[in-house]
């Protein structure tokens, strides 16, 4: 029987994508995590990450990947909720941090944008998570919105991350995207991407070479286009592998590959996928 060749949009059989940061505990899905996933599987999302923000999400992200051989946990506490960063409860995250399905810790990091936590409280937050990721040997997944010298000035002050890490929805330029580089991190590139008025993120996937890079939802938000605005679910991380390609003028699967490959790399996923 002959099989039909894939369109220039879809992924050839056997080629995957991961999907490194989406926030699938959250009650966006709660109603059709099921069909939810299904439509990843379909679209060729091979894992997931889902990602803790504060105590209760991060239990939940490793209930979640418990239940679900696909799914692969985060835990940490998110700069919004830097309050909430306490010696006990940090003890408690490294406990559950434990779990073999847990692979990275985050996300953390500074939130200039809104500022939901005081900046010096963030800023606690963040340096003692960095140091708990670092003995728990976990890449760490950074959040930085508007705070980027800031960031940098935190990850080199604790310079080395052996484990590695990723600057989750890159949002700077190429300047600071060859300064991440140059820490050994790699840049998630979220949906964003596909917005026409995205033209410093549109640079640095010109200019980066793809082994720096991985792909992101961080569903439930910031759907690509054609779906800005709306639920952002794994599956569609597939239109940002889309975009990766039409910028670097390469095929789409040679954005997967590379992609998955440094997922993989980064979050220490085993080799085999369950795809058929
Ligand atoms: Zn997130």
């Amino acid at each position: 029987m002959d099989q039909q060749p894939p369109s220039a949009g879809q992924l050839p059989p056997g080629i995957e994508l991961i999907d490194t940061h989406c926030h699938l505990d959250m009650e966006a899905y709660h109603h059709d995590l099921e069909t939810v996933l299904q439509a990843a599987a379909e679209a060729g999302v091979s894992r997931i990450i889902t990602i803790g923000i504060d105590l209760e999400s991060s239990r939940r992200a490793v209930s979640l990947a418990e239940q679900h051989p696909n799914i692969y946990a985060s835990v940490g506490i998110h700069p919004h909720d830097a309050q909430g960063a306490s010696a006990p409860v940090l003890n408690q995250l490294a406990q559950l941090a434990l779990h073999p399905k847990v692979v990275a810790y985050g996300e953390i990091g500074l939130d200039y944008a809104k500022k939901y936590a005081p900046v010096p409280v963030q800023q606690a937050a963040f340096a003692s998570q960095l140091r708990l990721a670092r003995q728990l040997e976990l890449p760490v997944i950074i959040h930085d919105r508007d705070a980027h010298q800031d960031t940098l000035h935190h990850l080199r002050q604790l310079s080395d991350f052996p484990a590695g890490g990723v600057m989750h929805c890159f949002s700077g330029d190429l300047d600071f995207a060859r300064q991440v580089i140059e820490l050994g991190f790699y840049l998630s590139i979220p949906g964003i991407v596909t917005f026409k008025n995205a033209r410093d993120l549109h640079e640095v996937v010109r200019e980066i070479d793809l082994r720096h890079l991985i792909l992101e939802t961080d569903g439930p938000f910031l759907a690509p286009v054609p779906f800005r605005g709306k639920r952002n679910t794994p599956d569609k991380v597939l239109h940002t592998a889309r975009m990766v390609a039409d910028l670097k003028q390469i095929p789409l699967s040679e954005v997967a590959q590379a992609t998955s490959r440094n997922a993989r790399a980064l979050f220490q996923l085993p080799t085999e996928t369950t795809r058929s």
